[in-house]
């Protein structure tokens, strides 16, 4: 798969829930493969932005499977770990609002508020039942993943226009006219 493959909202399907992996067999695990190339394509086309993680509903495969990079400091280090089924079990903490972006919501970013300490469980590769604790930035990931499995983008969790960001080729944020924030917002 490449960065073509990535669907962009008002595609409806992106608001649809994925289904859950019953058996984690080598369907899955090349359907992993594939996003974690399509994140990487993607990000080599655009010249500001990296490939935090993907769902695979974002490549139209309505499946609960997502990829998350490894080391988000590093744009050199383009390994992803998947997580089948993941769920958050417990969310902690005071939510904060960051800036937020999507391989599906293209140049449009937005502040969301997020928990800062989530406890997930997944299954991993081989099928085996993982329990991990994420912080900051990798809790705001996950919790950004999870919500594509079930039907729901970013731009979803804002209700204020003056939250949404066009991301310009120079590599700025700058706010967007009225009429583009209605787009960005309009649901399904
Ligand atoms: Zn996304």
């Amino acid at each position: 798969m490449t960065a073509k493959d990535i669907i962009t909202i008002p595609n409806p399907m992106l608001r649809e829930r994925s289904q859950r992996i019953g058996h984690v067999d080598a369907e899955i695990r090349e359907l992993a493969e594939s996003m974690i190339k399509a994140a990487v394509d993607w990000e080599n086309g655009r010249e500001h932005e990296f490939s935090a993680a993907l769902a695979a509903v974002q490549v139209a495969q309505p499946y609960r499977v997502i990829v998350v990079r490894d080391d988000f400091e590093n744009k050199a280090n383009n390994t992803f770990s998947v997580y089948i089924n993941p769920e958050i079990v417990k969310a902690e903490g005071e939510p904060e609002e960051e800036l937020e972006g999507c391989l599906s919501v293209t140049d449009i970013y937005g502040s969301v508020l997020r928990y800062p300490k989530v406890k997930i469980k997944a299954l991993n590769l081989d099928g085996q039942a993982i329990r991990l604790t994420a912080h900051g930035f990798l809790a705001r990931v996950f919790q950004h993943e999870i919500d594509h499995t079930n039907g729901m983008v970013f731009v979803d969790r804002i209700d204020d226009p003056k939250k949404l960001f066009r991301l310009g080729e120079d590599g700025q944020f700058t706010g967007l006219p009225a009429e583009e924030a209605k787009i960005a917002l309009t649901r399904g």
